[in-house]
């Protein structure tokens, strides 16, 4: 099965991805954290991925391409894409990877949040991880870009018939077994 996971940061779906991860043998896949562990390594092309993610702006697609398409083609039991595509030309060139390489796409989950909640959530977590993109200015700034440009990705896949939505604004078990409800049983 291979999955996307949509929703405003905060919504909770890297927590979600790893749940289903773990629940259906899934190579979770975190454009995020793939591009996180890129900085950590302190190279020029890390340092500049720095730069972009702590203004909560969107990485140029190459550089994240790169490091999720060698997790997609080592992925024998399907993926699950978390954090890209993220703006209408990402989706575009994913779809056109997919039919290139003969990947289906099983379903888009959607995790509903409105801003406030999304905010209040963010700054939690910015306490608790320390993240070094985690500002109130950056939670801003990737909440704008994501209704800008990452909503539209949200009505791009329900005329593809392949969305899903949850309320995110439960617990994570709660979002868990709802979003199990709606996926076909392991
Ligand atoms: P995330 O952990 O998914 O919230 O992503 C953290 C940051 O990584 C984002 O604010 C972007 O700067 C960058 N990023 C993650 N995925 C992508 C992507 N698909 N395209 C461009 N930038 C991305």
């Amino acid at each position: 099965m291979n999955l996307i996971l949509l929703g405003p940061p905060g919504s909770g779906k890297g927590t979600q991805a790893k749940l289903l991860s773990q629940h259906f043998q899934l190579n979770h896949i975190s454009s995020g954290e793939l591009l996180r562990q890129e900085v950590a390594q302190n190279t020029p092309k890390g340092k500049l991925i720095a730069q972009i993610m702590n203004q909560g702006e969107l990485v140029p697609f190459d550089t994240v391409l790169d490091l999720i398409l060698k997790q997609i083609n080592t992925s024998p039991n399907g993926f699950i894409l978390d954090g890209t595509p993220r703006d209408l030309s990402q989706a575009e060139h994913m779809d056109w990877f997919f039919n290139q390489n003969h990947i289906h796409l099983d379903t888009v989950i959607y995790y509903q949040l409105d801003d406030p909640i999304a905010l209040n959530r963010l700054a939690n977590r910015a306490r608790e991880e320390n993240r070094s993109d985690d500002t109130p200015q950056t939670h801003r700034e990737r909440l704008r870009i994501y209704h800008q440009k990452t909503q539209p990705v949200i009505d791009y896949y329900q005329k593809q018939h392949k969305l899903v939505t949850i309320d995110a604004r439960p617990d994570i078990d709660t979002i868990f077994t709802n979003t199990l409800k709606l996926l076909p049983s392991k």
